[in-house]
């Protein structure tokens, strides 16, 4: 997609002449598609329903906890692998919510956000040429995560309504190479929320090829319609094999703190918080205290966060069913996927750049979902996690359409 100063969305895979400083491992990773939508909806001035962030306040009493901290002069580096109060925090809070015992002391890793929590699991646990299963379409970061590490991809198809998969597909996904699985439920971009004898499945081939799984599971508490959230981590047999990824990020709509944790037995943890150290050495360490304040939150903050969302959800729906997209009912996070055959364009790209430039609405072409575009020409992805006067502004500038 080319923009007003003709600079492609999606670079393209030659390699230019200006490049040999730059590592191999680089090339093969192309821009976020997701960051750039942020860019250009700022440039043109569109409401931004691609890059998933709130735009609405963080809560109150978590803000006040951030502003405290750093009165109370919390502003040096925390303990690597995170503050002792926050990592006390954590621990509590997967005993209350799932009753999973977690040592704060060996099986926790305070990092920079879920994303440095992806990646730093992916450089401690895999080799080059390790094969990873990835669920398709998946949050576009996978991508990139795995190919920095040198991963060989196997991907499984989500279909929708319900985005399931094909278990004999699953299970050809796996081989005896398997290293990985990546997992994201409640997912980005579909809203799929894996049950519980999908997660078994997925929880008998770990142990059959002896592969582990990495979970992304910062959507847990954006639930809809009476879905629930089991972390295969609380599965039998999956309790050392599992590393649990999640943030402060959309529980909290604290985004831009970047405070996130990985869960991981003993051994694990200690490759994690290895290469968490020597990238990044921690996570802000007032907000970490203000993290501290946020887990330790009462059930009702979840359950009116759930509530809220829901009725953003089905605002969106309204919104997009109204103005001709076909939609599938997310069950869980905070997007939709939606189908545009209906409007004639040849792609989700050029669809999405006259969106922007022209509607003024800014979404995410479904080919950053897939490891071949093709697979996404007609879809687009939408999120809702926006104020309601937000979504409403999106209503009357998609009438255009
Ligand atoms: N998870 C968000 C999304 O999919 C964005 C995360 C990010 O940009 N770091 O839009």
């Amino acid at each position: 997609m080319a923009t007003s100063t003709e600079k492609p969305l999606v670079q393209p895979a030659g390699i230019p002449r200006r490049a040999r400083f730059r590592s191999d491992r680089t090339q093969r990773v192309n821009e976020s598609v997701i960051r750039e939508m942020t860019r250009l909806a700022a440039q043109h001035k569109a409401v931004n329903l691609a890059q998933g962030y709130p735009d609405f306040p963080a809560p109150e009493i978590l803000k006040n906890a951030a502003r405290e901290a750093i009165t109370a002069d919390i502003n040096q580096y925390a303990i690597t692998w995170g503050s002792k109060p926050f990592r006390d925090a954590i621990a509590a809070k997967y005993q209350r919510t799932y009753g999973l015992a977690i040592d704060p002391e060996s099986e926790i890793t305070v990092v920079c956000g879920s994303t440095e929590g992806m990646m730093v699991s992916l450089l401690a646990l895999t080799n080059p040429g390790d094969e990873i299963v990835i669920f398709e379409p998946y949050y576009e970061n996978y991508g990139p995560d795995t190919l920095l590490c040198g991963a060989q991809r196997k991907f499984v198809r989500l279909h929708p309504p319900d985005w399931t998969f094909d278990p004999d597909e699953l299970r050809r996904a796996f081989s005896p190479r398997t290293k990985a699985v990546i997992l994201n439920s409640p997912g980005n971009p579909t809203g799929c929320v894996f049950s519980r004898k999908s997660l078994e499945m997925i929880a008998a081939l770990c142990q059959e090829f002896d592969a582990l799984a990495i979970t992304d599971e910062i959507y847990e508490h954006i639930l809809y319609d009476g879905a629930q959230h089991v972390p295969i981590m609380q599965m039998p047999g999956m309790r050392d094999r599992t590393i649990l990824v999640n943030s402060m990020s959309k529980t909290y709509a604290v985004t831009g703190w970047r405070v996130g944790w990985v869960l991981a037995s003993p051994d694990l943890s200690e490759s994690i918080r290895k290469v968490h150290d020597f990238l990044t050495v921690g996570a802000a360490a007032p907000l970490q205290a203000a993290g501290a304040v946020a887990l330790s939150l009462p059930d009702d903050y979840y359950a009116t966060m759930a509530r809220e969302y829901t009725q953003r959800r089905d605002t969106i729906l309204d919104v997009l069913d109204s103005v001709g997209f076909r939609c599938w009912r997310p069950r869980g996070a905070y997007y939709v996927m939606a189908d545009i055959s209906s409007f004639g364009y040849p792609n989700d790209v050029q669809f999405v750049k006259h969106l922007v430039e022209d509607v003024g609405v800014a979404a995410v072409p479904g080919s950053s979902f897939f490891e071949n575009p093709a697979e996404g020409a007609q879809l687009v992805r939408f999120c809702f996690c926006k104020k309601y006067e937000t979504l409403e502004e999106a209503r009357k500038r998609l009438r255009k359409l």
